[in-house]
């Protein structure tokens, strides 16, 4: 699989290689698979004249390549997804912080790297999912709370492997320090009902099934599932609304620090953040517009409204390595 992915990314790059890069071209080496960035690059196309072309692969592959590429990447974008992953990639070196009124009058600043490395474009929370069926509303409240002895036996949980989950445990590291974060990580590795999952959606599915009864996804997922199975006996439920919010995460963009074409990838990223493309780059993957004057799809709506979290997402990638090793402690696999 791994390898596959690797081969098919050299031979797309040597077809890249190939060309002399226009002028009116940008590179974007991208995470995200075709079907989520295709539509936006196509709608840009057709405003602007500008071709995009893009490879996809695994965010590890993507960033390696660009590191071994240096001064020599075609690239003049990287899309990647969760805060962790940027973050990391700025890290590497392989962003160029740049400053864009345009990208600051449009994406909140807790969802932007303060160096100005990478802008989230598409939001999503890591929240609560709950079956319908043994579960009420009424019973949940927090990510913390799914630590208390009432849910033994009843959790189920990705893999600590995920980013998404390092991101998760991050940002309780820095509301409540490392101690507390770590008893409530014990607490929920205490109620796994099973081992933890590969992906959010077999977690979902366990649920439907009953398997467990409560778990954390990302929204997107549940979205996704919902659409092609309308009886899914479970709901999302947003977390910590009492206090500082859901975990909202990110899909996002940076120029890449050697970009041949630095201008015209910084004037893609800009139009990404606006209204008529963050509408279909958050579409398309039923997530919430990074754009808070773009409203959501009709589906995600239906969700209802909630209070995000307010911490900057870059902390994802600040606590990552001290995350992991909490995790790593408290025994979650
Ligand atoms: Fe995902």
């Amino acid at each position: 699989m791994q390898a596959n992915h690797t081969l098919l990314a050299a031979l797309a790059l040597t077809t890249l290689a190939g060309t002399v890069q226009a002028a009116d071209e940008v590179v974007v080496y991208s995470s995200r698979i075709d079907e989520l960035i295709k539509p936006v690059f196509d709608q840009y196309t057709r405003e602007t004249g500008v071709k995009v072309k893009f490879i996809t692969d695994k965010e590890a592959p993507l960033l390696a390549r660009l590191k071994a590429e240096g001064a020599n990447t075609p690239a003049d974008l990287l899309i990647t997804v969760d805060a962790g992953n940027l973050w990391q990639a700025e890290q590497e070196g392989v962003l160029k912080p740049l400053t864009s009124k345009v990208i600051e009058a449009n994406i909140p600043s807790q969802y932007r790297s303060s160096t100005g490395a990478w802008t989230g474009l598409s939001l999503r929370a890591r929240t609560i999912v709950y079956s319908t069926e043994r579960v009420k509303p009424e019973e949940l409240s927090s990510y913390e709370a799914l630590a208390d002895k009432n849910w033994e036996g009843r959790l189920c949980l990705r893999s600590s492997k995920k980013v998404y989950n390092q991101s998760l445990t991050a940002t309780l590291i820095e509301t409540h320090g490392a101690e507390k974060a770590e008893q409530v990580v014990k607490g929920w590795v205490a109620n796994l009902a099973t081992d933890p999952f590969a992906d959010d959606t077999a977690l979902i599915q366990a649920i439907d099934a009953g398997q467990c009864d409560v778990g954390i996804v990302n929204s997107y997922y549940y979205g996704r599932l919902q659409k092609q199975q309308p009886d899914l006996k479970a709901k999302l439920f947003w977390a910590n609304q009492a206090d500082r919010g859901v975990h909202v995460n990110l899909a996002g963009a940076g120029v890449t620090q050697h970009a041949p074409n630095a201008e015209a990838a910084q004037k893609l990223l800009e139009w990404m953040t606006t209204a008529p493309a963050q509408a279909v780059f958050a579409g398309v993957n039923q997530e919430f517009p990074a754009n808070a004057q773009v409203k959501p799809s009709a589906e995600v709506l239906a969700w209802g409204t909630f209070k995000a979290d307010t911490l900057p997402v870059e902390v994802a990638g600040k606590r990552q390595a001290e995350a992991i090793r909490l995790m790593d402690r408290a025994g979650w696999n």
